[in-house]
């Protein structure tokens, strides 16, 4: 058991310390990639003062942007078993914070090199601090601690408080001293985060250590997990077929999706033999109930990330945003989210919490599903955006915001239900490893989301915005129809939560 840790407002102090780590980092995530797209389609001439951008076409910035988004996540992976395996999850926060000082540093540089490799150390930098940030937070609790929810919907305000100010803060600082004033902002703010975390290494003694193994069977060896595949005909038979698919990808697609199919096939193979590996049946139950929670993941962003795109676009050139004789800039529209976060998070939090104390706690695969549910339930009202666009050629902003509005409380009963889930079922040692896991789910969403986002000018916005809200609706459902078994999976590990001191 962990020795008492200091408290303060009914937490461990060592929650603020992660949570001004992470609200840093994000600032310095979103602020950048708030302007990412913009800055790639900006002539390479410079026509203000902003300064030249890189001229693309937006099909070729979207692309870019499209796997960017991706890889940043999907790097969790390998950050999440660097932790696990060689230097515990607090280095690998600071290794990452480190190079996110760099990375952000070099997008400074106007050089066309200075951009893949400033979005490249981005890329790596987010990999190691991401997951594990957020792991070491379920590590500030005892299993069965009361205050682990809660304590994720605090992390989850700051890293929203990290994106709002971002997204206030960067465009105006791009308007007056240019892109790359924009990108050091970033970096400058990522310095903050880094010294934060280093100056309240005191309060986070007891988390994020790489647990010195007692006896081999707690040894984390990915080599021999897949050193035992090939001893496994059946699981060779699986993992074959998928890597058969993936060069079918490579040919028929590009290399780039030919790869990513082929590191997903290393991934899967991966899951199913610690799957095989697990010692008791709870354990593996507790494992797949896990892993099927993360297509709602995968599904839920799929579909959430419409906003930086879509809905981004459609904002811009079909909705009225004239307000009281002032246009509100397209980009303001993203901070919705951010600040419907901020205002509803512990209304959310205290939702569930009253109905705990009342005995009758929703499982987080409720909640999940219900998050799904109401995002999707969100999209009616681009439906009636569209709708109205069709008819007058413009929409209310009022679509706009209630639709954001719904997004957020459908990611509140989603996203930090599923990090706080994931440190309760993931065995201890593989616990980074199943965070990052998370993460490439949610990164494979950004991508779904790209791709039923381009599809809109094939289909129209009508037709993708009512595609999303009935496919969001009926997967939500079906998974509620199913909770009982998927619960049963879980073999009570949301039970007996208690308060603990
Ligand atoms: N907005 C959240 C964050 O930045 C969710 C990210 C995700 O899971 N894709 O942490």
């Amino acid at each position: 058991l962990k020795p008492h840790q200091k408290e303060l407002w009914g937490q461990p102090i060592g929650l603020y310390i992660l949570f001004l780590t992470e609200m840093w980092e994000r600032f310095s995530y979103y602020g950048m990639r708030a302007l990412l797209v913009l800055y790639m389609t900006t002539s390479a001439l410079g026509d203000d003062a902003r300064g030249a951008g890189l001229g693309w076409t937006s099909k070729e910035a979207l692309a870019l942007y499209g796997w960017y988004t991706m890889l940043v996540y999907v790097m969790s992976i390998p950050g999440g078993m660097i932790a696990d395996k060689l230097i515990g999850q607090k280095k690998a926060v600071l290794f990452g914070a480190v190079i996110l000082c760099i990375g952000h540093g070099v997008l400074v540089l106007t050089d066309i090199w200075a951009f893949y490799t400033g979005l490249g150390l981005v890329i790596l930098g987010v990999g190691l601090l991401k997951p594990n940030i957020s792991t070491m937070v379920g590590g500030l609790y005892q299993a069965g601690d009361i205050r682990r929810d809660k304590g994720f919907s605090i992390f989850y305000i700051g890293i929203n408080l990290g994106s709002l100010l971002a997204t206030l803060m960067v465009g105006g600082v791009v308007a007056k001293w240019g892109w790359h004033a924009g990108f050091g902002l970033a970096g400058v703010v990522m310095v903050l985060g880094l010294i934060n975390y280093i100056a309240g290494q005191k309060y986070l003694k007891e988390v994020g250590n790489l647990e010195p193994s007692t006896n081999d069977e707690n040894e984390v060896s990915y080599g021999k997990l897949y050193s035992d595949l090939f001893k496994s005909p059946k699981q060779l038979l699986i993992v074959g077929i998928l890597l058969l698919a993936s060069i079918y990808g490579w040919f028929t697609l590009d290399w780039g999706y030919g790869l990513l199919f082929m590191f997903l096939t290393a991934i899967a193979a991966l899951l199913i033999m610690i799957y095989k590996e697990l010692d008791t049946q709870v354990y593996k139950d507790r494992f797949l109930v896990l892993l099927l929670s993360f297509i709602m993941v995968i599904i839920f962003w799929g579909a959430f990330e419409q906003a930086g795109g879509l809905m981004n676009l459609y904002t811009d050139t079909k909705t009225d945003r004239v307000l009281f004789g002032w246009t509100i800039p397209t980009v303001m529209f993203q901070s919705l989210n951010a600040g419907f976060i901020i205002i509803f998070a512990t209304v959310v939090a205290g939702i569930w919490a009253k109905r705990k104390l009342k005995g009758k706690e929703a499982s987080s695969l409720f909640k999940m599903a219900l998050g799904i549910i109401i995002m999707g339930f969100g999209f009616v009202f681009m439906v009636f955006a569209a709708m109205e666009f069709e008819k007058s050629g413009t929409s209310s902003m009022i679509w706009l915001v209630l639709a954001y509005l719904f997004h957020t409380i459908g990611e509140l009963c989603l996203s930090p239900v599923a990090l706080s889930f994931i440190t309760k079922l993931a065995p201890v040692k593989y616990a980074s490893l199943m965070m990052g896991v998370y993460f490439a789910a949610s990164g494979l969403g950004n991508k779904v989301a790209g791709i039923v986002g381009e599809s809109a000018s094939d289909f129209g916005e009508y037709a993708v915005f009512s595609g999303i809200l009935i496919f969001t609706v009926i997967i939500g459902t079906l998974f509620i129809i199913l909770l009982k078994p998927l619960k049963r999976l879980t073999h009570g590990a949301e039970d007996n939560e208690r308060v603990m001191h």
